[in-house]
């Protein structure tokens, strides 16, 4: 059980994300609805995802299949009416693909030209009007730990044949560990300058582009991003086992 403590935390972590997000959207003379605050929940367990998503959390995200699994049949049952909207963000190994795809509205994290193959096979198999959403993981930081592919292997994806089970929307990139926050502002333009061109380019719409954790989500919205990924900033101050 969540202490109604806990809960009101919860519910003041929102609001205060919400505010600051709008703060940092207007200040960039953006819309206010332009950005979507995806609340990453991979921290914790069941009971505070479905705390979040009542305070007014609906889109969630996280990043590992098998705890979206889990969590998406977790709260099903602890909130059968919930209108909850999942966000897969981390690494989608192609053999989780079958049972993952049905979950997510959108998956950020395509990192490799075989996954989005297999992603669009395995819809053509399943159902042949079948369209997933996803996002391009982009390596702007250049660290070899990191996921996510060069801008020249993005490429190299779009010129090939267009997927027809696999609508990509967008860009998705974190920023490098460690960087400051005009580091991290300046790796984010670099996103958005690759959105750009690749539109151009390929004659193509890239209207979405997932950029900014807890850390950088101001500077990820004053340059562009639609989507943040937030999460350790929506969970402070409350006890997490
Ligand atoms: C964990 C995670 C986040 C959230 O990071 P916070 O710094 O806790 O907000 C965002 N994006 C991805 C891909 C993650 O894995």
């Amino acid at each position: 059980m969540i202490s109604s403590g806990d809960r009101q935390r919860l519910a003041e972590n929102w609001q205060a994300v919400c505010d600051e997000v709008a703060t940092a959207v207007t200040s960039a003379g953006r819309s206010p609805s332009s950005v979507c605050i995806v609340g990453v929940s991979k921290y914790v367990g069941p009971e505070l995802t479905a705390a979040l998503a009542q305070v007014g959390c609906r889109n969630l995200g996280e990043s590992r299949p098998q705890l979206l699994w889990s969590k998406a049949e977790a709260l099903k049952q602890l909130l059968p009416d919930h209108d909850i909207r999942w966000h897969l963000i981390g690494h989608l190994q192609r053999n989780k693909i079958r049972r993952t795809m049905s979950l997510p509205v959108l998956v950020h994290s395509v990192d490799a030209a075989r996954l989005l193959a297999a992603i669009d096979q395995d819809a053509a198999s399943q159902d042949q009007s079948l369209v997933h959403d996803v996002l391009l993981e982009v390596n702007v930081s250049g660290e070899t730990a990191k996921t996510g592919m060069t801008p020249s292997e993005i490429r190299e994806l779009l010129a090939q044949p267009r997927a027809e089970h696999v609508r990509i929307i967008g860009l998705m990139a974190m920023a490098g560990w460690g960087t400051s926050s005009a580091e991290a502002r300046q790796q984010f333009a670099t996103v958005r300058e690759l959105r750009d061109s690749l539109q151009t380019e390929f004659a193509i719409e890239l209207p979405q582009l997932s950029m900014g954790m807890s850390g950088d989500f101001v500077e990820a919205i004053a340059e562009g991003a639609t989507l943040v990924r937030i999460g350790s900033r929506l969970f402070d101050g409350l006890l997490i086992s």
